[in-house]
């Protein structure tokens, strides 16, 4: 299969590839769009068939849901139900994040097709702020099932190009909408009586979402959130993290990459290097997050040495994608 890439630049562009996705995705076909966090990987979320493609796409195993995204705010009760209980806490999370980088995971209702939930009795919903995803995903009328247009525990797609080098020749359609704005994937929130547990953290911190309700930490034990797995967003090259990167010393004769924070000097036998924001912004740092772990993983390193960040605000969700990139 042809992977083609739509342009979005100029009006006429951007109306063409949003009626070829459409068409694309009413015939049962996948097709890749910009979100605000990273690239998705879309199709029907109504349709078994249509959200097999995903899965064999991706290379995800079955065990891992799919998020789901609604062309408008109707369809969370077509979907999903809305306990009595948690109703004020839910309409007021969506009230002031939605559309956005916010994912919210409620009982799920028989229409949705189990594949989509990997079996659970939950889904989780979002709703997109992209100019172009919401345009699909309105003019297709019905919510669209859309991951990360990677393939399976990879690193995210952040630009057009990115998703080319994961699925060319496995997807008929990329849309070009540029880089995207957040850079890391939603956060996701399991809202129930008042309290409010963060399965994922995203682009809406834990600071934001505190004013909303008590915040409840993941206990330990199995894993409610199946895609959390310890090891994802993974570069081909080894990765460490270093929490003073000015302690490293290079092994002689190796090739090792920075990825940094701080403006701390580093040791100049780093063969490459990339900083993730050049005056301490988080939301900077974050947008170049998987852009820049690309780059690195493309330079023919033995080691990327990514320096720690600090753990508040957005630093958090920073963090917890380089623990899932780190191996050796
Ligand atoms: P991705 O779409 O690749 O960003 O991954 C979606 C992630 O959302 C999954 O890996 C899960 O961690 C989470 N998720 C999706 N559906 C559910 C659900 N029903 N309950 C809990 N977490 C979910
Ligand atoms: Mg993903």
């Amino acid at each position: 299969m042809k992977t083609e890439i739509a342009a979005t630049g100029t009006p006429n562009e951007k109306a063409s590839a949003v009626r070829w996705a459409v068409a694309l995705l009413q015939s049962g076909e996948i097709a890749a769009l910009p979100t605000e966090t990273v690239y998705g990987l879309a199709a029907d979320a109504l349709s078994a068939t249509a959200v097999v493609k995903i899965f064999e796409t991706k290379e995800r195993p079955r065990f891992d849901p799919l998020i789901v995204h609604l062309p408008e705010l109707a369809w969370v009760e077509r979907v999903a139900v809305i306990e009595e209980n948690a109703r004020p806490l839910i309409e007021r999370l969506i009230a002031k994040f939605w559309p956005g980088p916010l994912t919210i995971v409620l009982p799920r209702r028989e229409i949705v097709p189990s594949i989509v939930t990997a079996g659970l009795e939950t889904i989780a919903l979002r709703m997109s702020a992209h100019p172009i995803f919401s345009e699909v995903v309105r003019a297709f009328g019905g919510p669209l099932a859309a991951p990360s247009a990677n393939r399976f525990g990879r690193i995210s797609p952040t630009a057009a190009a990115h998703v080319m080098e994961e699925l060319s020749g496995r997807i008929p359609l990329i849309v070009d909408g540029g880089p995207t704005e957040h850079g890391i994937e939603s956060t996701v929130v399991a809202p129930r009586h008042g309290v409010i547990e963060v399965l994922r953290s995203g682009p809406i911190t834990r600071e934001e979402l505190g004013k909303f309700g008590e915040m409840r930490s993941r206990g330990s034990g199995a894993p409610e959130s199946p895609g959390q797995l310890p090891s994802h967003y993974r570069p081909q090259t080894p990765l460490v993290i270093a929490d003073d990167i000015t302690q490293i010393a290079v092994p002689h004769g190796q090739r090792f990459g920075a990825l940094l924070w701080s403006d701390q000097p580093f040791s100049e036998s780093f063969m490459e290097s990339r900083r993730l924001s050049t005056t301490g912004n988080l939301r900077e740092a974050a947008a170049n997050l998987f852009r820049q772990l690309r780059e690195l993983d493309h330079s023919g390193l033995d080691c990327i040495v990514a320096e720690a960040l600090p753990e508040e605000g957005l630093g958090v969700a920073i963090m917890d994608r380089l623990r899932r990139a780190a191996h050796w």
